[in-house]
């Protein structure tokens, strides 16, 4: 079975990728000895799934792929962005983030924002990327436990219920991440 290291240290994003690419032995940083934080200097999505993609195969000399995602808000000229993860500082919990964005958005009719995925994939010398976007509004409160980050505000177009209100599996279905990894998934099987 052909080799792919996915660039995370996650190990439930590293699960979630070997149900999906199934004809593939996906391994994770830690399975290459690669224990050190890649950093992620790049502005743009593309970017930092690039630093991180070829980090691994400059270094390790292995195909490899990475993702990168953020939530880009239209009324705030696409913050948070690739600042998603660390938008209320440093170290900050989920919880920060969305207080900070439902008060940035405070007064604020148009509430239109999108999630981003980019997943780039360095293959046999070739590197490619794929993009998955999801479209919605930002909720004025709070709804729903499931999920992580911005979920529980995050309504998607063309359904009545908040990523973290809907079950797993159709999050997976129709979200950024999951596009992405589709459109990745069929290319690696033609
Ligand atoms: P990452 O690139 O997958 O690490 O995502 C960066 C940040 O975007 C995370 O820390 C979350 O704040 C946010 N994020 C990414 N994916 C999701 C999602 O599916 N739901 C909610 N927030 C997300």
């Amino acid at each position: 079975m052909k080799e792919l290291v996915f660039a995370t240290h996650n190990n439930h994003k590293l699960e979630e990728m070997r149900a999906i690419l199934k004809n593939y032995n996906v391994i994770g940083l830690n399975d290459i000895g690669c224990h050190e934080e890649i950093i992620e200097d790049s502005d743009t999505l593309e970017g930092n799934a690039i630093i991180k993609a070829n980090f691994v195969t400059d270094h390790y000399n292995l195909n490899c792929f990475a993702d990168d995602t953020g939530l880009e808000v239209e009324a705030l000229d696409g913050a948070p962005g690739v600042f998603s993860a660390r938008y209320a500082g440093e170290g900050c919990s989920f919880q920060d983030n969305v207080k900070k964005l439902l008060k940035a958005l405070e007064g604020i009719e148009n509430r239109r924002a999108r999630f981003r995925t980019v997943i780039a994939l360095n293959l046999d010398g070739q590197q490619y990327t794929f993009e998955g976007i999801v479209n919605g509004i930002i909720v004025k409160e709070q709804h729903g436990e499931k999920g992580f980050g911005y979920d529980p505000i995050f309504l998607p177009d063309g359904y009545d219920q908040t990523f973290a209100e809907m079950p797993l599996d159709l999050k997976n279905n129709i979200s950024h991440r999951g596009l992405a990894t589709q459109k990745l998934m069929k290319f690696l099987e033609l």
